[in-house]
């Protein structure tokens, strides 16, 4: 693993928040200047086919990257934050079912988190667009 890599896949495990490329990438930046935003993608995209890191996509955002220690995700609907939520692991369950080897599973809970709710509350029908209906719709 190059030095890069390493020091990305550090920056992932070690964070509470989950990074996107872009954030990553001016972390990386303040470190050495002479970081360039495609050496960021390269070893994101390489790490993760490792399985060494895990990329969390939502609709409408960037993707985010987290650990591999098994937890799952709650995914406000509104402004996309994920807040991170232990359950049981569900692997033997799924591989139990499927009956063929399994890689990974990857669940999202949605729900509205508690500032967008506020805001809500606040400013009624604000914070809803055309376009998180048509999310709705996808559920
Ligand atoms: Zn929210
Ligand atoms: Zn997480």
């Amino acid at each position: 693993m190059t030095k890069n890599a390493k020091y990305i896949l550090e920056i992932i495990s070690s964070s509470k928040n989950h990074l996107t490329a872009e954030q990553i990438f001016l972390m990386l930046k303040e470190k050495n200047r002479s970081v360039v935003q495609a050496m960021v993608y390269n070893n994101l995209s390489a790490l993760y086919k490792q399985g060494l890191i895990r990329k969390i996509s939502v609709e409408g955002y960037p993707d985010r990257y987290d650990n591999v220690i098994q937890h799952d995700h709650l995914v406000c609907r509104i402004c996309g934050k994920l807040t991170d939520i232990k359950l049981e692991d569900l692997t033997e369950k799924i591989q139990n079912q499927i009956g063929i080897p399994m890689l990974s599973y990857d669940l999202k809970v949605q729900y509205i988190c508690e500032e967008c709710r506020k805001k809500e509350q606040e400013n009624p029908g604000r914070e809803r667009t055309d376009y998180d209906e048509n999310k709705e719709e996808a559920f």
